[in-house]
């Protein structure tokens, strides 16, 4: 990462904020990582903003990337960070901020964050990917952070030799039950279907490991605790169990970090963004481009290329503009 002395960093910053700038991109996943790539070499006025600083999105957790053409097997965490270097090495700018809400104006959005700092730009690219989907069981709120985690990677060595479970059939649960069945004792994989729709590979890795413990057609009712996990209560076709476990890894999918967007950005029924393959929404001068988007494969090979498709739209938008007389 290319550091910056402290003032040097203010300064740039109280930049941003005062100039026009021609894309702000939101999220610094796969997506908007290429689009800060592919902004920068369009020789765009681009900023990036990324909700915490660590930036990579959900591929940062990726314990084991197979599928990205070029590395035979890499981290989630070292691509992410590879994108991230390889945006700052053509002189990206990042700074810090969850954006609360974007307003379109009559001929740029105003950006808004959390914080207070606002931004001004012609176009805005939406790649704020996903948040993981609660289970909504009761005890899932009241253990988060103290047994309930929705990150193996990020909170599976805490169970280093104990028990846990982890709730999901398709290849983030696979993926979480693998990393963690190299660190546990044993781990129970709760499905609520008899097969798993993970994968194929991944499958088969799974068959492999002695301590994974599969549970078929099962639902989890209810996690447990005192001031951690101690057990949950499942549902198997009617018959209910409490198990004792140390911790309960909820992989059910995700939901499109969209709270930001304006409520006439057009949506699918599951929240997702409607945009082509060129990143166009309905709205003027907002792309949308990765996970956030309507699209039939959600992968870091497919949000890459969302974010150059957003950036060749957005080119084309403010070229457009410049000849339209105000
Ligand atoms: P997903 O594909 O949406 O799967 C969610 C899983 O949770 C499904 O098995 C679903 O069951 C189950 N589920 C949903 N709601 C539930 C509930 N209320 N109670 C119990 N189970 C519930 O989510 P994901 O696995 O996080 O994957 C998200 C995207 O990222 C996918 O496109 C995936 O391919 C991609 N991904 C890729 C990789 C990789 O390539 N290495 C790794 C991780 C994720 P049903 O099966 O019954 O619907």
């Amino acid at each position: 990462m290319i550091r910056v002395s402290g003032n040097l960093r203010i300064f740039q910053t109280e930049m941003r904020r005062l100039q026009m700038l021609d894309v702000v991109i939101v999220g610094a996943g796969p997506a908007g990582l290429s689009a800060s790539v592919y902004a920068k070499r369009a020789a765009l006025k681009a900023l990036t903003l990324e909700r915490d600083g660590m930036g990579g999105g959900q591929l940062a957790e990726a314990v084991q990337v197979e599928n990205y053409p070029g590395f035979a097997q890499i981290s989630g965490f070292n691509l992410a960070q590879a994108m991230r270097r390889h945006a700052e090495a053509l002189g990206g700018a990042f700074e810090t901020g969850e954006v609360s809400h974007v307003v379109q104006k009559q001929s740029h959005w105003e950006v808004q964050c959390a914080d207070g700092t606002q931004y001004e730009a012609r176009t805005v690219i939406a790649a704020a990917g996903t948040r993981r989907r609660k289970l909504e069981v009761p005890g899932e709120e009241q253990y988060a952070g103290h047994g309930v985690s929705y990150c193996a990677t990020c909170d599976g060595a805490f169970f280093r030799g104990k028990t846990v479970a982890v709730i999901g059939g398709a290849d983030t649960a696979v993926d979480d039950a693998l990393y963690l069945s190299d660190l546990v004792e044993t781990v129970y994989l709760v499905h609520r279907r008899d097969t798993l729709r993970a994968n194929r590979r991944r499958q088969e890795l799974l068959r492999t490991k002695r301590n994974v413990v599969c549970l078929w057609n099962t639902v989890v009712l209810a996690i447990h605790g005192k001031d951690q996990v101690t057990a949950f209560t499942t549902d198997t076709q009617g018959v209910k169990r409490t198990i004792p476990v140390d911790g309960v890894f909820i992989a059910v999918g995700a939901v499109p970090y969209t709270d930001w967007l304006p409520p006439e950005t057009a949506r699918d029924a599951a929240g997702y963004l409607l945009a082509g393959e060129d990143g166009k929404t309905n709205l003027p001068g907002l792309f949308a481009g990765g996970d956030i988007r309507h699209k039939p494969l959600r992968q870091a090979v497919t949000a890459v290329a969302d974010g150059a498709c957003c950036v060749a739209s957005a080119e084309q938008y403010l070229h457009e503009k410049s000849k339209t007389p105000i």
